[in-house]
């Protein structure tokens, strides 16, 4: 990974940054107690949850996820993608560790939005694979965006991370954000029948790595 320069975009200035903090609590959950934080942009309307666990510090290479809300997979148990079971896998490992944090983007679908995202399963039900129903849809494969992210990690003070990722280019969208991410960390999950298309395209036209496959 490339060095960051120490005087990065957020310095250590935190009024500098964008979002702020609404309110912080304890969670305590199936997979151990947690923090969770709620941020707010200032600059637009959206919203982000952080969980968290142990002390947050600025130089510490802290494990670190950050994760797109999926509905589908995190509230229902879709076994249409590895969302719901990358979600929980983070928070087993974070709770083993005793530190870490998960940014939880609440961007649907790679940032589609709910409804797009259901047209594009319902396309995927006819035979496209998720990027090609997304396209056919006109939206790009991936929608999101890292710089909020990035900022949600400065506010909790954390400037490295240990990122949890199968995806090269969240790690190069992080740095570019002035976060350092000292290393990827590899969030696996067995791929079941239904889930095995959506990964196959995942790793052959979004670039994904899989050790396993
Ligand atoms: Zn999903």
């Amino acid at each position: 990974m490339k060095e960051q320069p120490t005087t990065g975009v957020y310095s250590c200035a935190d009024e500098s940054l964008s979002v702020e903090r609404v309110a912080v609590a304890t969670l305590p959950t199936e997979w151990g107690e947690f923090r969770i934080a709620g941020y707010r942009s200032l600059v637009s309307d959206e919203e982000f949850v952080a969980l968290f666990k142990g002390e947050m510090r600025r130089d510490t290479p802290t494990l670190v996820r950050i994760h797109s809300q999926c509905l589908t997979g995190d509230v229902f148990g879709s076994t249409k993608c590895d969302c719901g079971a990358q979600l929980h896998q983070t928070m087993q490992m974070i709770e083993r560790e005793g530190r870490g944090a998960i940014v939880y983007q609440q961007q649907e679908g790679r940032g589609i939005g709910l409804m797009a995202k259901l047209q594009a399963y319902e396309l995927q039900d006819q035979g496209r694979d998720t990027v090609q129903a997304n396209e056919e849809l006109g939206f790009k494969a991936d929608h999101r965006g890292f710089q909020l992210p990035a900022e949600i990690l400065a506010a909790l003070k954390l400037k490295a991370v240990r990122l949890l990722s199968n995806n090269p280019d969240k790690v190069a969208a992080l740095e570019a954000a002035g976060i350092k991410v000292t290393e990827r960390v590899p969030c696996e999950v067995e791929p079941n029948a239904e889930s095995e298309r959506y990964l196959n395209t995942k790793k052959e036209k979004l670039g994904h790595l899989f050790s396993k496959r």
